[in-house]
């Protein structure tokens, strides 16, 4: 008798895995810092990390399955529908939502490559079929996105500005884009970093949104407002969409800690945005010293730098551990390196001032 396993999808043989930012190695004598995850350097607000103490103490209750008190914060600080706003763990679990809400076997979903890693994954496991438009100048190229469009597109992913390249679409292009999309085809307008962005010209999705049935808004509360670790973003969509949304949410997914804490932070936004400013103000220095320093850095609109490296990148990214930083090296393209603490960002440049390409 052959013995065999349970039987799994078969979609899960060959599907890419998420490589999360590593931590750096503790060393004797070298402070290190992490600018591999796009976190937020600065700790948790005393009144943020007060409410969390406050919701810890029941948490042998499940929390509110629709995230109520979170949908309703967002909804009036945004000023929408309570009624378009669905939650989920993390603005990666909201793709997952999403993707299960409109794609499956035989259908496709498009994207700029590269782009956030997790699209692929989540539309694999889906059993929908990626379509990756390559980045032009390290920007979507929205015209080649569009022409891409057939009868089997569900779903396109704008990641605005683009991780891990840190640009941006402009208003007149994406609208342009947005125009030529079918109506029946949901777009997904991912705005991790909305909060960092400064130029004019780059929308706001939620200005795209508002009479476009095809168009959705994601956000989250990973980056500007430091909660990577509770795990909690969100999509402001039509309702026939966000209604689908909150059917394929993990049910109780975002638990009673995470919900207090996002209401908290969304309180305390003024504070949080002064520290936005503040890494806004980093990333311009950073940027600047590297284009001093010769570095063809792109343009960015996020809390991250890009380097494209090419076959330098490992190498390029051990030298950052060596001095006591570690950032993303994606092999062979380039490194994403996120805009930290001043000190971190000082040990980066002063690698990428003394790093030698093998030419
Ligand atoms: C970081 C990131 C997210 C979301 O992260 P969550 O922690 O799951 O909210 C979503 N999209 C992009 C492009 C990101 O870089």
């Amino acid at each position: 008798m052959t013995t065999t396993g349970p039987r799994l999808r078969a979609v899960l043989d060959d599907i890419p895995a998420y490589v999360p930012g590593r931590a750096p190695a503790a060393r004797e004598g070298v402070r290190a810092y992490k600018l591999a995850s796009n976190e937020n350097p600065y700790p948790p607000l005393p009144s943020v990390l007060g409410v969390i103490e406050q919701a810890a103490q029941q948490i042998n209750r499940y929390p509110d399955m629709f995230a109520t008190g979170v949908a309703e914060a967002i909804a009036a600080k945004l000023g929408v529908p309570v009624e378009h706003v669905a939650t989920g763990t993390g603005s990666v679990g909201v793709c997952q939502q999403i993707v299960q809400a409109t794609a499956g076997e035989g259908d496709e979903v498009i994207y700029a490559w590269r782009s956030f890693e997790a699209y692929p994954i989540i539309v694999q496991i889906a059993g929908a079929a990626s379509v990756r438009v390559p980045l032009r100048d390290e920007t979507h190229d929205l015209e080649a996105m569009a022409d891409a469009v057939t009868d089997r597109t569900r779903l396109i992913f704008v990641c605005n500005p683009n991780n891990p390249t840190g640009t941006v679409v402009r208003r007149a292009e994406l609208e342009r884009f947005l125009d030529r999309v079918p109506a029946d085809v949901l777009v997904v307008l991912d705005e991790a970093y909305r909060e960092f962005v400064r130029d004019p010209e780059v929308p706001d999705g939620l200005d795209l949104y508002r009479d476009r049935p095809n168009v959705c808004v994601l956000r989250t509360f990973s980056k500007a407002y430091g909660l990577a670790g509770l795990r909690v973003g969100y999509a402001v969509a039509h309702e026939p969409v966000a209604v689908a949304l909150r059917k394929t949410a993990v049910p109780f997914g975002v638990n009673a800690v995470a919900q207090a804490a996002a209401v908290a932070s969304l309180d305390a936004e003024d504070e949080l945005l002064e520290r936005v400013e503040a890494l806004v103000k980093e990333r311009e220095r950073v940027r600047g010293a590297l284009l001093e320093q010769g570095w063809p850095v792109p343009p960015t609109e996020a809390n991250f730098v890009w380097l494209r490296l090419g076959e330098d990148t490992a190498a390029f990214a051990r030298a950052c551990e060596e001095a006591g930083v570690t950032v993303r090296p994606f092999a062979g393209e380039g490194a994403r390196v996120t805009v930290g603490e001043p000190e971190a960002n000082d040990v980066f440049l002063r690698v990428a001032a003394e790093f030698r390409p093998r030419g």
